[in-house]
């Protein structure tokens, strides 16, 4: 949990402190949030009485304490603002509105098209946004703003994406200022993978753990970090690529520039050519008669349904994909002390549990501290929308809860 100071000048941030605190308990006392925030009982009252009176968090009955009287439950109040998240993938979009506890109240989907110039994609996201608060029948005025989860390298603090590797052509493209443009409201951009740590740290696993990885399975492989309770960003706020961890030394050449990535060895792509290679080679199975027929009905999605229910071929290439991830996952746990590693997003399919079961048998065997402290190894109860989910919380974080050392070094990473 963040600590708070008790400093003067600094009233935003632990209005922000003690609000998140609020959002990720569940419901909390004023003496909890103290102990938890390290503030003065009286500080965290003062704040307390000005979120309520706002409207942000509300009172919600009353536990018994040891002696004094009972203590009163403060809850956010869901209803009070919404936000909507966008997840920009090159394979597809993803919308979800929130509520301010996080829970998605509506949420929709739409594939990326050939024409994706920026401003034809950012105008559709326009027309999207619009029809989900149709639908959920809630006004514009009522959402904070947006958050866009984008494929890296970002430049966050402009809202710029820099030459993404899976969209060619791109460039640097001033993504949040063309989103902003096309919907009128707020726009606050960030990394797929840290957005999707974000997601799980608020309506995920992340509640609980206070240092976790999050490997992140789409079209490539990313990841995100919460280090010691907070989200870990690195100096360009792009750390946590996990997919371009060398898996094979000298291997295939990634659109990274970097040679047998994680990510060129272990996304769809390179996971359907691997099938494809060993059923034109006279490989049997379940799907060779398909592949006769007709390559292109041996997908991504086919071929992970079939290694769950034990074709050999496609089995033999999803336990190479996982012991692959498996050696990153040891290496990330070895050089980060980690309690969790959470596995998410749209490409573990139903061959989820293999590459769970894979990945939690090797930190359980050849982790350096797995005998001092085993590392949990979990699927992520949200993993289709924790990237969507990461991204609305970007607005309420950027409108209630900044993390201090963004507001500590805001004058030195802007240009
Ligand atoms: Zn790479």
């Amino acid at each position: 949990m963040q600590q708070g100071a008790n400093l003067p000048g600094l009233g935003s941030y632990n209005r922000s402190v003690v609000l998140g605190a609020v959002q990720i308990s569940g419901g909390i006392s004023r003496v909890e949030i103290a102990a938890m925030t390290g503030l003065t009982a009286q500080t965290v009252s003062v704040i307390v009485r000005r979120l309520l009176e706002e409207g942000l968090v509300r009172e919600d009955g009353s536990e018994p304490s040891s002696g004094g009287k009972p203590r009163t439950i403060l809850r956010v109040a869901p209803e009070a603002g919404y936000a909507v998240g966008i997840h920009f993938d090159p394979g597809g979009l993803h919308y979800v509105l929130a509520d301010l506890a996080g829970r998605p109240v509506r949420t929709s989907r739409s594939p990326v098209r050939g024409d994706h110039s920026p401003e034809r994609l950012t105008a559709r996201m326009g027309t999207a946004v619009r029809r989900l608060l149709a639908e959920a029948g809630v006004p514009a005025e009522r959402v904070l703003g947006i958050g866009l989860a984008c494929p890296g390298p970002i430049d966050q603090p402009s809202g710029t994406m820099v030459h993404p590797p899976r969209l060619p052509g791109w460039g640097k493209v001033p993504i949040g200022d063309l989103l902003r443009a096309a919907t009128r409201l707020p726009v606050t951009v960030d990394n797929d993978a840290t957005a999707a740590v974000i997601g799980e740290r608020w309506a995920g696993l992340g509640r609980t753990a206070a240092s976790l990885a999050y490997l992140y399975l789409g079209t490539g492989v990313g990841g995100g970090l919460l280090l010691d309770g907070r989200i870990y960003r690195g100096r360009s706020l792009n750390a946590g690529e996990f997919g371009h961890i060398t898996a094979v030394p000298g291997g295939p050449p990634c659109r990274c520039g970097n040679l047998g990535c994680v990510e060129a060895v272990c996304c769809p792509d390179a996971i359907v050519a691997a099938v494809h290679e060993r059923l034109a080679g006279g490989a049997g199975g379940t799907l060779a008669a398909a592949f006769r027929r007709d390559p292109s009905r041996v997908g991504h999605a086919r071929i992970c349904a079939a290694a769950a229910a034990g074709d050999p071929v496609a089995a033999q290439v999803i336990g190479e994909v996982a012991a692959h991830l498996a050696g990153a996952v040891v290496t990330i746990v070895n050089v980060l002390d980690l309690d969790l590693i959470v596995l998410g997003g749209p490409a573990l399919g139903p061959a989820a549990e293999i590459y769970r079961s894979t990945i939690a048998e090797a930190v359980a065997s050849r982790a350096f501290t797995r005998r001092l402290r085993p590392a949990e190894v979990a699927l992520s109860p949200i993993a289709a929308d924790a990237a969507a989910i990461g991204a609305a919380s970007l607005v309420f974080h950027a409108a209630y809860a900044p993390d201090p050392a963004t507001l500590l070094s805001q004058g030195t990473r802007r240009p």
